[in-house]
């Protein structure tokens, strides 16, 4: 099998036209960047290129437009910002302004290389999605992974397939049902699951206990008991903080009375997941302990955070929420990766493998031999 071409494969790539699928789709506040962070991490690639005598023309999508213009979603804010980061690169109107997109149009794909020598693909936040401009212009030009992407796949098959023990990941967040293909992947490879976050009581529910009206999944009762019953060990919490039944702020075990409900694990069961995760010598997390953007419900996500900041273990964090939750509190530099996508970093570590990354494999330049 052929391995992904990097950067170094494109050849000599001076006077080269070369088209960078960045991820650009930063969150917006009124028009308004609220964090750059994505931009910023594609400055090394653009760099790189730029350093050789490359022209650089960038193209991303951006929020949901539907496959027809719409100014909200429009790239004015991206470029202006682009402009002051890296100012002689090219940056195209948002991927998803023509539904050819969404829908791997091979004509919509000739019209993005027309004039461009090379492509690289340096959007991991969109490398588990068959798009045009992820998939179509490595059948045509000669390609490669940028820095990003390469060290987001270095950094997660790393973790899938050679990870330092003991492995944990820690999973939270809103729903069980978004990520239950990868907590069952991670089954097989992790020494222990912590799990937090709403995805929580689905599983208390799942051992018969009384949940009050907290968020659950009923459709997924059943894998949660498959997965409890799997004889792997799953740390779940034993205190729950919350509201009662008057909506007043409460603390419970993990016994919910009727109109409770829980919004983020008690000091005990943070401090207990702080402890397991001391102790691993690798850490995946995924997902918010609780509703972290409440401050009354933040300190579970945040007891977890400053675990991952301080533990020697080598640590990941995937999701945007949970990247948002590590910038709230300022640690996100105390963490080895941060991932850059959310869905993709959750498909990459449960497949271990993009439609992105299988596209580059089969791109006219790719090297023969083995990955990894
Ligand atoms: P990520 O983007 O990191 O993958 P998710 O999107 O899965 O994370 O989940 C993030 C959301 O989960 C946050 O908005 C948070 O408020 C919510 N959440 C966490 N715990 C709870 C809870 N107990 N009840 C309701 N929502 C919760
Ligand atoms: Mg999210």
């Amino acid at each position: 099998m052929a391995r992904i071409p990097t950067l170094e494969d494109l050849g000599d790539v001076a006077g080269k036209r070369v088209f960078v699928r960045t991820d650009f789709n930063v969150p917006l506040d009124e028009g308004k960047i609220t964090d750059d962070f994505r931009i910023r991490a594609a400055l090394p690639t653009i760099e790189w290129l730029e350093s050789r005598g490359a022209k650089v023309v960038c193209a991303s999508h951006l929020g949901r437009p539907k496959g027809k213009p719409d100014d909200k979603y429009s790239m004015a804010p991206v470029r202006a910002r682009l402009a002051e980061l890296a100012p002689d690169v090219e940056l195209l109107e948002n991927l998803r302004f023509d539904s050819g997109e969404e829908a791997n149009d091979p004509a919509f794909t000739a019209r993005l290389i027309e004039g461009i020598d090379l492509y690289v693909n340096d959007a991991f936040g969109a490398s588990h999605r068959a798009h045009a401009s992820i998939v179509g212009p490595p059948k045509m030009l000669p390609s490669a992974m940028g820095l990003l992407l390469q060290k987001e796949v270095d950094v997660l098959l790393g973790l899938r397939n050679n990870p330092k023990r003991p492995f944990v990941a820690v999973l939270g967040g809103a729903k069980i049902s978004d990520k239950l293909g990868v907590v069952e992947a991670l089954l097989d490879v992790v020494d222990a699951l912590v799990i937090g976050g709403a995805m929580c009581f689905t599983f208390f529910a799942a051992q018969g206990k009384s949940i009050g009206d907290s968020l659950f999944e009923p459709d997924q009762v059943e894998s949660c008991a498959r997965l409890l019953s799997s004889g792997r060990t799953i740390h779940l919490p034993d205190d729950i903080v919350g509201t009662d039944a008057d909506g007043a702020f409460a603390t419970f075990g993990t016994w919910l009375p009727d109109g409770a409900k829980g919004f983020d694990i008690g000091p005990g069961s943070a401090a207990a997941f702080s402890d397991v995760i001391m102790d691993a010598r690798t850490v995946f997390w995924n997902g918010p302990m609780g509703v972290f953007e409440d401050e009354r419900f933040a300190a579970g996500t945040r007891t977890v955070a400053q675990a991952m900041a301080e533990t020697k273990a080598f640590t990941v964090v995937g999701g945007g929420d949970s990247a948002a939750a590590l910038a709230q509190f300022r640690l996100e530099d105390d963490i080895d990766h941060v991932s850059t996508g959310g869905g993709a970093s959750l498909e990459l570590l449960e497949l271990g493998d993009l439609p992105g990354l299988a596209a580059l494999r089969a791109a006219p330049n790719a090297p023969a031999g083995n990955e990894e």
